[in-house]
């Protein structure tokens, strides 16, 4: 197998990119393109969509006033290194920093790479541990990073067996993009260390557009669903990636096909140099109403924004709903209104 394109160099020779303007972008941000990924991209197609997620692009150096270096605002809410403590029930614990590639529109673009935040030490890392078990209202555990599955089988059965131990610790989820990007790591021995903690396990499979369940994805997603991890959705809505119903349909059909149930459609945050891949959230709202009136429920996600400076998550959908005292109008998905109670 051959090994991933991390640097410009790299890129042009695998035929991806003319490398012009893009050392200053390679020196600001980490790269990395999976052999997988790079298989995928259509290089004939200057609009690929995959292409357009993974390669790096002389817009990232053109920052907005309004964008920021930590977008959803999560060192403002980190009790101990490598947690953030937001809601009550729920922390994530970011152990790695590293992924196996890097997403030109990557939210914590200024935290993860080489040049990132890093891995926990294994003082730090106990730290975080054991302020999980020092919080009694902690009923979830959310690992993410970086990417939590570039960590070895070995060393995720090791804090998965450390959270056994914490009684009022329920469930325990991974956000990850390695069934889709890297799938041949999701192998025997790291299913089996997802369930070593006897706890329920979720895990957040992220992917953008329909073309990233390659044959190889679909079988890591079934080794996961038959070893009996419970399989959840997250996307970003993406400017020239994903951003038409048909795009959009064929993407949670894709996810429900393969026993992945979506969940969350995320607008993309206020991260340095990615204005090219926004969009309106009326753009988004109309979008994902479209959804509705198209494709199953099952395969309806949730459009949800990060407010930025930390406050949490929100959902942005258009709301079917309007009026109040009792007497309310409800709209139908081909945008008829109706009277309720009638
Ligand atoms: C997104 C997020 C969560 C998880 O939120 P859910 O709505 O439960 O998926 C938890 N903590 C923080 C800090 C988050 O940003
Ligand atoms: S995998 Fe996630 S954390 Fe890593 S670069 Fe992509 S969006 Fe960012």
């Amino acid at each position: 197998m051959s090994a991933a394109i991390k640097t410009v160099e790299a890129l042009v020779d695998a035929g991806l990119s003319d490398g012009v303007g893009l050392d200053a972008v390679a020196a600001r941000y980490a790269i990395a393109i999976t052999p997988d990924v790079a298989a995928l991209i259509d290089a004939a197609d200057p609009d690929d969509p995959i292409a357009r997620q993974f390669v790096p692009d002389a817009a990232e150096l053109v920052t907005t006033p309004e964008e920021r270096a930590d977008p959803i605002g999560d060192l403002s809410h980190s009790p101990v290194e490598g947690i953030v403590h937001r809601y009550p029930d729920r922390v994530l614990l970011k152990a790695v920093h590293v992924c196996p590639v890097y997403c030109r529109f990557c939210f914590r673009r200024e935290m993860v790479g080489p040049q990132g935040l890093g891995t926990l030490t294994a003082t730090e890392l106990d730290a975080a541990i054991a302020y999980i078990a020092d919080h009694a209202e902690i009923w979830e555990v959310i690992l993410t990073g970086g990417d939590p599955l570039v960590l070895s089988p070995r060393r995720l059965r090791d804090i998965m067996e450390r959270l056994a131990d914490i009684e009022h610790l329920k469930i325990v989820r991974f956000h990850t993009r390695v069934p889709v990007v890297e799938p041949d790591r999701v192998d025997g021995d790291m299913v089996a260390a997802f369930k070593a903690s006897g706890k329920t396990t979720y895990l957040a499979v992220h992917a953008n557009h329909p073309r990233e369940f390659t044959p190889q994805a679909k079988a890591a997603l079934a080794r996961l669903a038959d070893g009996g991890v419970v399989l959840v959705s997250q996307s970003v809505l993406l400017r020239g990636v994903n951003d038409d119903v048909d795009t959009l349909a064929d993407l949670m059909k894709a996810f429900v096909e393969n026993r992945v149930k979506p969940y969350y459609l995320h607008h993309p945050d206020l991260a340095p140099g990615t204005s090219h891949f926004r969009l309106g959230i009326e753009e988004g709202q109309q979008l994902v109403s479209a959804l509705r009136g198209r494709i199953s429920g099952l395969a309806q996600p949730t459009y949800v924004l990060d407010i930025p400076g930390g406050h949490g998550k929100a959902e942005i959908g258009a709301s079917a709903i309007s009026g109040g005292d009792g007497c309310f109008t409800v709209r139908d998905w081909q945008g008829g209104d109706h009277r309720y109670p009638p």
